[in-house]
């Protein structure tokens, strides 16, 4: 029988990364023991900020830490990242174990670029750094990117507990974060079935966990769904991709240091908008995922139920900054974006999201 391959619908290449993740609440301390073990380390280098240590007390009750390395900078500077690694070679370190955000991810990420020392990584936001292969570093004010597999945490644990001091206010920007990294997955430049299967139970996941979290910040079933819902959303990025919502939030924290979670959290909606109707079969996704009929108003009514950041404004950026931040954007738009980036486009864009104005006008 000959096949007629015109009629194919599915054709892809999908590179799964390789890492053990653990999940269980109370259990990290339990977890970081085993896993230290089983690397068969016994020289550990702890990376976690100053307002992360408490919880990197906890977690490394059962074990035994060389060094303690605690000066962690947000988006990593070339002189921070030195530094913690001639640290790390001075004290002869077999494995790096960070507690805490994507900062802290991040510095561990930097260490083992150069060392190549694997990670046991401990989250405590919603951010994914943890489940990708990206690394982030910032000299003389750029902030630079890339992709190696070596700092890929060997293990990530998560333990829900370590979340639930995490501010309301923070955990809602930072889960929409984890929000950001599932609805550029839907269209990134390596988007497929299997990452817009892990965005979509991502999109589920975060938005039943967000609202139960502000309504009760110790709701643990809540804590444990947003961990879940990062984890998924950061697989589903790495794969993926950055999208055009991507390159716009690096482009603002970058260039113009606006913070990380916030900026992501108010710029989704105004990329969604812009994309969706160019892309109706993820826009159905997302929709379906966020039980609408509509992903737009199924993002807009989350964002309301959560008191989510609603305007750049509130984060440092100005009208000044616009025509800059759009012509950097405009050189790293992917290719494949559903919808073609006009100057014209990408101002509006961030006008809107300056002012807070309603997404519904890009579409
Ligand atoms: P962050 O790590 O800077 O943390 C924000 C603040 O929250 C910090 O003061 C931190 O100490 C505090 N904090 C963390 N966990 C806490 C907890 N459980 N309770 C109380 N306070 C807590 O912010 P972030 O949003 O997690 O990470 C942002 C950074 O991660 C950026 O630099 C971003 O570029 C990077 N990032 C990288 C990737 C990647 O794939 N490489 C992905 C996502 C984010």
């Amino acid at each position: 029988m000959t096949i007629d391959s015109s009629t194919a619908t599915l054709e892809f290449e999908y590179i799964t990364l390789g890492q053990r993740v653990l999940f269980g609440t109370g259990k990290a301390a339990e977890h970081l023991a085993q896993e230290v073990q089983r690397l068969g380390a016994t020289r550990v280098m702890l990376i976690a900020g100053d307002m992360e240590q408490a919880m990197a007390e906890q977690v490394t009750a059962q074990i035994e830490v060389v060094v303690n390395y605690s000066n962690v900078v947000m988006h990593v500077p070339i002189e921070v990242a030195q530094d913690a690694r001639a640290v790390a070679r001075d004290n002869a370190i077999d494995v790096l174990v960070c507690v805490g955000g994507g900062s802290t991810t991040g510095l561990a990420k930097a260490v083992a670029l150069e060392t190549r020392l694997p990670i046991i990584a401990v989250p405590t936001t919603y951010a994914g750094s943890e489940a990708t292969n990206v690394w982030g570093l910032t000299e003389a004010s750029r902030k630079t990117t890339g992709v190696d597999d070596a700092v890929l945490p060997t293990t990530v644990i998560y333990d829900a507990d370590l979340t639930m001091s995490l501010p309301v206010e923070l955990s809602v920007a930072s889960g929409l974060n984890g929000m950001a990294h599932c609805i550029d997955s839907m269209w990134g430049p390596r988007a497929d079935p299997i990452n817009q299967a892990l965005a979509a139970e991502g999109i589920a996941a975060l938005s039943s966990g967000l609202p139960a979290i502000v309504n009760d910040p110790y709701d643990l079933a809540g804590r444990e769904r947003l961990l879940y819902g990062a984890y998924l959303s950061a697989v589903a990025f790495a794969s993926a991709g950055s999208g055009l919502h991507h390159k716009i939030c690096h482009v603002l924290g970058g260039t113009f240091d606006l913070p990380h979670a916030q900026t992501h959290a108010t710029v989704l909606a105004y990329v969604l908008a812009f994309n969706m109707d160019a892309a109706p079969q993820a826009s159905q996704r997302i929709a379906t995922a966020f039980g609408s009929t509509d992903a737009l108003a199924g993002l807009q009514n989350l964002r309301t139920a959560l008191d989510a950041p609603r305007k750049l404004a509130d984060y440092g950026f100005t009208a000044d900054g616009i025509a800059e931040a759009a012509e950097i954007t405009l050189d790293a738009v992917p290719a494949n974006n559903p919808r073609t980036v006009t100057i014209k486009d990408l101002t509006q864009l961030l006008t809107a999201a300056l002012e807070g104005s309603d997404p519904s006008v890009l579409r």
